[in-house]
């Protein structure tokens, strides 16, 4: 017995180098430790625990060495293994569906897991309620000014390409959202709840954020879809030539980075506020709170070559604050400190990778935006009439 085990250790051990299997079947990360010996797939340890919470007549989970291997369960593990299973339980993945990745929101990955072995949603389309262009239902959506949540019900329509939301039935919705217009993404840590959105989108010329949760996270990663799914298909009908990858790569963007920091106010005299601030792809924006429904300000960020740059510590003669780094934008100067020396490399790391990309035309249509609006507090001395 003990010879067959050190074999099955073994063998696993080599099967778990082969391509595919040297990669957790369902988010991507490096040499899974772990398997489900009857989906017959490699795993690593956050996605183990996920297949475990399936139950046992969904997946059986075993660590790789840790755990006795039958000769029948290793032979399984080596008759599928990830590609195969790939191709069994992928099928028919819809384009707008956001595969996670190791980084991802728990909620993402593990209605990823559940939506194939549980509900077996990518082996039968008709499972896929989120790719029919309308979905209704209620979500539990922050007030503006009350900071509670109230049920709301929300409607997502594909043929005008809207999410609108009323307050009461039978009656005009409170708002209508162009869709994509719209950005959608998770926001478990801000708003203390695994499964929530933050919904985003410029009217009158500034940022607006609405906040959404459900209790069931099914449900907040179905509407996460719909909304991709609905902006995908107008995007396609809007940009016929663009392959579907590309406006795959365009339907949600994440925060490329949120946090506290400090910051003075347009005077030399202006002492130092704490600010919530998001860097969502080229605008950099700050709160009085991570929740509030507007920015109080919102900084573009132009290129390199157009004078935008960050620089350690302060201009000379000016304040400095713990941590401090400075952004110069050809408006204005930006005065920021960090609350650790680390999260200061993180937050100029950032900015300067914003910062060194060139301009697409997409980006000159966020800057238009934003300076129609009257809290503009950057703009670019140059035009942009080049780009476009
Ligand atoms: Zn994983």
């Amino acid at each position: 017995m003990p010879m067959s085990a050190d074999r099955n250790v073994n063998l696993l051990a080599e099967l778990a180098r082969r391509p595919g299997n040297s990669e957790c079947n369902e988010c991507g990360s490096k040499k899974p430790e772990w398997a489900s010996y009857n989906i017959g797939v490699f795993l690593c340890t956050r996605c183990a625990g996920i297949h475990r919470g399936l139950g046992a007549h969904i997946s059986k989970v075993k660590h790789l060495k840790l755990d006795r291997w039958e000769d029948s369960q290793v032979e399984h593990m080596k008759e599928v293994g990830n590609v195969a299973a790939k191709l069994k339980y992928e099928q028919r993945v819809p384009p707008c569906y956001r595969r996670p990745t190791e980084s991802d929101p728990q909620v993402l990955l593990e209605q990823w897991i559940r939506a194939k072995y549980e509900r077996l949603e990518f082996t039968n389309p008709e499972n896929q309620v989120y790719t029919s262009g309308y979905m209704q239902g209620f979500l539990m959506k922050r007030g503006k000014d009350d900071n509670k949540y109230h049920p709301r019900r929300f409607v997502l329509q594909e043929k005008d390409g809207t999410l609108r939301y009323f307050v009461k039935e039978k009656k005009e919705p409170k708002a209508i959202l162009n869709v994509i217009d719209l950005n959608v993404a998770f926001a478990p840590a801000k708003l203390d709840c695994a499964n929530s959105m933050q919904l985003s989108f410029v009217k009158d010329g500034g940022t607006r954020h609405i906040f959404v949760l459900h209790n069931d996270p099914e449900e907040i990663v179905k509407w996460y879809t719909a909304i991709r799914c609905v902006k995908l298909h107008r995007y396609q009908v809007a940009y016929p030539s663009a392959s579907e990858s590309e406006l795959v790569n365009c339907l949600s963007r994440d925060f490329i980075r949120e946090g506290w920091l400090s910051k003075t106010g347009p005077r030399p005299t202006d002492s130092y506020k704490k600010r919530w601030f998001t860097l969502d792809d080229r605008t950099l924006m700050y709160h009085d709170d991570p929740m509030d429904a507007h920015p109080k300000g919102e900084i573009f960020l132009g290129c390199a070559n157009d004078g935008y740059s960050i620089r350690l510590g302060v201009p000379p003669g000016a304040k400095e604050l713990d941590f401090s780094f400075t952004l110069h934008t050809p408006g204005r100067s930006y005065l920021l400190s960090a609350t650790t020396d680390d999260e200061r490399d993180k937050w100029m790391l950032a900015i300067e990778k914003v910062i060194e990309k060139s301009l697409t035309p997409q980006d000159n249509l966020v800057l238009l935006k934003l300076q129609a609006a009257s809290r503009i507090v950057s703009s670019k001395k140059k035009g942009t009439s080049g780009i476009f």
